[in-house]
């Protein structure tokens, strides 16, 4: 029990060190807030209030309060014309984001692309800056927007056709925010079938991690090995010298999929995907070796819903069933959110000072706030979409 209290102290203690002082980033922060930068729902927050995108719309809740609702700042507004504030412009929007007291996103849009940003009141929108479309893929999977001390980094599987064939290629490229620099590619790899891309800044530099299949090319079809087996490499954009490094290149794990990853200063923990477990695995940089710290869960209630941030490793499993332990696989929260069996699924939105912010797609966007040090575990807002995280 002592060392359980002491570790959710620390886990606090950290919490607010990475946070600022109550959770949410400086007004003039240009680092990226990575507790609240995941596939799925897109979200970030300041000191006191949570943003969301729900659907076409933009939407703002107070952290403590529950007051919110669409992010405008149209007196009269009713939300719900095309001159609403709160209402994007091309529809889908990736990579929310708090940077230098302004709220930025990305327009989802290859042929378009565009980073918008407006005042967190809901005022003042402004297009920033075109993304050069030669850049921009017309076919991607899992498509990350991430921006961080003056970049605006995108990362995804960049699908194509090569001499006929369908071919995939692990893609990072990067526009600068503040000034009229070009857009340019980070690294175009191409790999077979079956692989996945993701990114977290970290510094000045941008840790990218890769994964693609070595025995098998789902996309040209036959039967798989016995054992399919991945490539996995991890390496590191340097901003400021712009030069890209290979930290990692290992050529036989078994997961196919690096969902989730934290990096901090003694390495990268990850959540590795296999089809029937998540587990959790780091990437030590000063030995360069990979160690398994085993599954998430012996009996996988979460299975593939593992979420990882600043510190906490979190799990969403069916009828409402919410998991949080620290990175050394400590339990700090486990408790059935009482929505029913069909709930929907929950998502992790991200973390501040004590708390754990969780989002539901159940007949709408739900978000909830559960307390690290026990407490009311409570649902802060539900907005009705009908568009799925
Ligand atoms: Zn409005």
């Amino acid at each position: 029990m002592k060392k359980t209290l002491a570790l959710l102290l620390a886990a606090l203690l950290t919490l607010s060190a990475c946070g600022g002082p109550s959770g949410g980033p400086a007004e003039d922060s240009v680092d990226a807030d990575r507790s609240f930068s995941h596939l799925g729902l897109q979200c970030c927050d300041t000191e006191n209030t949570l943003y969301f995108i729900a659907g076409q719309t933009i939407c703002y809740v107070d952290k403590d309060t529950g007051i919110g609702g669409p992010l405008c700042g149209k007196p009269e507004c009713t939300h719900d014309g095309p001159d609403c504030d709160a209402l994007l412009p091309d529809g889908q929007a990736i990579g929310l984001s708090y940077y230098r007291g302004r709220l930025y996103w990305c327009d989802d849009d290859p042929l378009n692309g565009c980073i918008y940003s407006m005042a967190p009141d809901g005022t003042d929108r402004r297009a920033e800056r075109a993304l050069e479309r030669e850049l921009l893929p017309m076919s991607a999977q899992n498509e990350r927007v991430v921006i961080h001390r003056g970049y605006v980094y995108l990362s995804c599987v960049k699908g194509g056709i090569v001499d006929g064939a369908r071919r995939n290629s692990l893609y990072v490229c990067a526009f600068p925010l503040e000034t009229d620099g070009d857009g340019f590619v980070i690294l175009d790899r191409e790999v077979a079938g079956g692989s996945d891309v993701a990114v977290q800044p970290w510094g000045d530099g941008l840790y990218i991690v890769g994964t693609s299949c070595v025995n098998f090319d789902s996309d040209a079809g036959g039967e798989p090995p016995e054992q399919v087996l991945y490539d996995f490499s991890v390496l590191r954009w340097d901003a400021k010298e712009k030069t890209l490094e290979e930290l990692c290149h290992n050529g036989g794990v078994p997961f196919y999929s690096v969902k989730e990853l934290w990096v901090a200063e003694d390495g990268i923990t990850f959540c590795g995907i296999t089809p029937s477990v998540a587990d959790i695995w780091h990437f030590d940089f000063s030995t360069g070796e990979l160690e398994s710290r085993g599954p998430f869960e012996e009996e996988p209630n979460c299975q593939a819903a593992v979420w990882i941030t600043d510190g906490l490793l979190t799990g969403c499993g069916p009828g409402g069933y919410i998991v949080i332990r620290d990175l050394q696989g400590e339990t700090l929260v486990e408790t059935t959110f009482p929505t029913g069996e069909d709930a929907g699924r929950w998502r992790l939105c991200g973390a501040d000072a004590g708390r754990v912010f969780f989002c539901s797609d159940h007949e709408g966007i739900s978000i909830i706030a559960v307390p690290l040090g026990g407490g009311e575990i409570k649902t802060l807002c539900t907005v009705k979409t009908d568009r799925a995280v």
